[in-house]
């Protein structure tokens, strides 16, 4: 349904030409795409079927529950959950042919506790980011132990702290760490599988340092991986549309909306807009930040709420009228509103800014023959 004309547009053909992309740069390295949080907030079962499309063989998400959502939409690639998973769910990852992650010993301790199916894990390593993963010199016993768990392991990776930042010193450090921990477990005679390491940021800047597979997240989606280098073949996938609900007129002196944080100087014209930060519309962007209305990019004044929020149209020339377009991000006529853009008004990271947006929004797909 429909009923106010609130939207997110996946172009899925530009999606599958980034895939492309990344395929031809990374090559022989094949592209890993990262495909949590419902696709960086793109939808995870149309973004899936629209990567295989394009022959890749293997995704990542986050949690168990992302998977298996992949599965029942009728998935067959491999899929990696980067994330957590309870032990007690590790029969459920194989049920759905799921590979977990091994990041600890107390993981192995507790597989060795309960009998029951297990699903392949991916071993991860921490080469300084501190989050998941086995120390380097924890490596080798933890491919021992599970050996003799008789776990299947059949990938190792890492991941990067600071691959876009412009100092590529740290990004250095933990591919050396990287690279002679690997080379030194195969020496010892341990399949280490596959084997991957770099997200969107180092597979941009190193394509040649990339191993097996790259994890690829919010550049797929034709988002910048970094304000430091870009790639400009990149064509974003995401529109985010509204619609006026109410157009009114203020007179100077009126003030608007919650907490009354803005005030009207001379006579303008205004439209109310029917979305807000329960949609992803970030309360942080209250007199900040434009949208796109009759062509030109309106601010956005006084506090975002619930559901509304307002944006100054005293330019807008014809005045526009209740149901006419609103563009949040994306394309409208020659004016655009990036997802970098919208980042920098919310001073965060472009995936917060589409991982955000919230279920309440429709997603609407193009699948236009490629
Ligand atoms: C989210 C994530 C990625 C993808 O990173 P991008 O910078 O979006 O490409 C890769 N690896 C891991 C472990 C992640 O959590």
């Amino acid at each position: 349904m429909h009923s106010r004309k609130s939207e997110i547009f996946v172009d899925l053909k530009a999606y599958r030409e980034n895939i492309r992309h990344f395929t031809d740069i990374l090559y022989p390295t094949k592209v890993l795409p990262v495909i949590k949080a419902n696709a960086f907030g793109h939808g995870a079962v149309e973004i899936a079927k629209a990567a295989e499309e394009e022959f890749v063989d293997f995704f990542a998400v986050a949690y168990l529950e992302e998977g298996i959502e992949l599965r029942d939409a009728g998935i067959s690639a491999k899929i990696l959950m980067l994330n957590y998973c309870s032990p007690e769910y590790f029969q459920k990852a194989a049920d759905y042919s799921l590979t977990a992650t091994l990041h600890s010993f107390d993981q192995i301790e507790s597989i060795n506790q309960r009998k029951g199916k297990l699903p392949k894990f991916h071993m991860k390593i921490n080469t300084g980011m501190n989050r998941l993963g086995f120390n380097p010199d924890e490596a080798s016993d933890a491919f021992r132990m599970a050996e003799e768990s008789e776990m299947h392991i059949t990938g190792i990776y890492s991941h990067l702290a600071t691959a876009d930042e412009e100092d590529p010193s740290f990004f250095n450090q933990q591919y050396e760490r990287f690279e002679n921990l690997v080379a030194g477990l195969q020496k010892q005679g341990f399949d280490t599988g596959i084997v991957h390491l770099c997200n969107s940021a180092a597979s941009i800047r190193f394509p040649g340092r990339c191993f097996d597979y790259s994890r690829i997240g919010i550049s797929s989606f034709g988002v910048q991986p970094s304000h430091f280098f870009k790639d400009p073949r990149l064509r974003q996938v995401l529109t985010f549309k509204s619609c006026i609900s109410q157009v009114r007129c203020l007179e100077p002196g009126d003030s608007l909306s919650y907490g009354r944080t803005f005030f009207a100087e001379e006579n303008m014209k205004v439209a109310v807009v029917p979305v807000g930060y329960a949609d992803g519309f970030d309360r942080r962007l209250s007199n900040k930040g434009s949208v796109l209305i009759g062509g030109i990019p309106c601010r956005v004044i006084g506090r975002v709420c619930m559901d509304h929020f307002i944006a100054d149209i005293s330019k807008v020339d014809p005045t526009p009228k209740e149901g006419d377009e609103v563009v949040l991000i994306g394309n409208q006529g020659k004016e655009s509103i990036s997802v970098e853009q919208v980042a920098e008004w919310r001073e965060t990271t472009n995936s917060e800014i589409t991982s955000c947006i919230s279920y309440r929004v429709p997603r609407k797909y193009s699948r236009d023959a490629y």
